[in-house]
């Protein structure tokens, strides 16, 4: 059987079992807190200097990369966070030219986005995962069983796994750095060092304020969009950007939260006792024909003025 007809298959009996479910899963319900922190990057400020990178690194001891963070050759290929980086800079060449008619490049900052009603706590089974009153989306190594549901169901596709590690594998992403806030009331160490004040960290609701303000005021350095406002019901890290987000590597999304369909999933399936096998490979179909569709569409669903750059 293809693999196409075998994921077919394999959702079409899924949703069928939610069709059929006597009660249905409890009608779903946003956990985003009310006004938590977030951090907006402004891409038109980002030199790609890496500092993010190795400031992350530094502050989670996290193991260093086999090239000098001061190297910048790294950028010349697409990265994305692993196990061992919680944060990447990539470089973009979108064809934008500076007001001397010189072509500049992009540089995009990618960690986990820390999402107000992030599917991958949804997927999760025994709570691993979840949104804190804070903003940060945390992980708690001691209830994680290894399925990696939330792998699966990440829109952004962000946690990794630790493969090497036989005896205690870890779930790693950005942690949005939630000790260093909530011990020393200090913002991530990624925000802190950036030399062009790149990344701002403060309330969502002001960070959408000031991102407003900027689109406003200089209607010709932004494309008239803040991604991460609504995508996938909105995100922590949120960015401004002079040229669309379609060609700076971001994926189209909707605007709908993610976790709706994966918990009436979840929960009718074990209403049935199906194994956790054979949820991984529906909740892996699910998604994949989900990406598609994203893929598919030309433009992100939230729309741009496009044009200023
Ligand atoms: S980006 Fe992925 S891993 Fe991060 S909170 Fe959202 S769904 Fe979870
Ligand atoms: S918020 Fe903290 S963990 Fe996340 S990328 Fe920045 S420094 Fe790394
Ligand atoms: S430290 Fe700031 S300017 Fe440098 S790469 Fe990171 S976000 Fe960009």
């Amino acid at each position: 059987m293809r693999r196409r007809s075998f994921l077919k298959m394999s959702l079409g009996g899924a949703i069928g079992a939610v069709a059929l479910r006597p009660n249905s899963a409890a009608a779903w319900q946003s956990r985003a807190p009310a006004d938590s922190y977030a951090a907006l990057v402004d891409l038109t400020r980002c030199i790609g200097c890496r500092k993010c990178e190795q400031a992350c690194q530094q502050e989670h001891d996290l193991p260093l990369p086999m090239k000098s963070f001061e190297d910048l050759t790294v950028l010349d290929n697409q990265r994305r966070p692993d196990a061992a980086r919680f944060t990447v800079i990539n470089r973009y060449h979108s064809g934008r030219v500076n007001p001397e008619g010189q072509l500049v490049a992009d540089y995009v900052k990618v960690q986990c986005m820390h999402c107000q009603d992030p599917a991958c706590a949804s997927a999760c089974i025994t709570g691993a995962l979840s949104k804190t009153a804070h903003g940060a989306v945390h992980y708690d190594v001691n209830k994680c069983i290894g399925c990696r549901y939330c792998m699966v169901a990440c829109p952004f596709e962000i946690p990794a796994y630790e493969y090497h590690d036989p005896l205690t594998p870890r779930v790693m992403k950005c942690t949005f750095c939630e000790q260093r806030l909530r011990e020393k009331q200090l913002p991530p160490a990624c925000a802190t060092i950036c030399p062009t004040e790149a990344i701002t960290f403060g309330k969502r609701s002001a960070l959408l304020k000031l991102a407003r303000r900027r689109l406003k005021e200089h209607p010709g350095r932004y494309i008239q969009q803040i991604y991460g406002e609504n995508e996938v019901g909105g995100t922590s890290w949120l960015y401004l950007s002079a040229v669309p987000f379609s060609k700076l590597g971001f994926i189209p999304l909707p605007n709908k939260p993610l976790p709706k369909l994966t918990e009436t999933l979840q929960h009718s399936l074990f209403s049935y006792l199906w194994s956790p096998a054979l949820l991984f490979t529906l909740l892996s179909g699910l998604f994949f024909f989900n990406r598609r569709k994203q893929l598919q569409q030309p433009e992100n669903s939230a729309g741009h003025a496009g044009g200023d750059v």
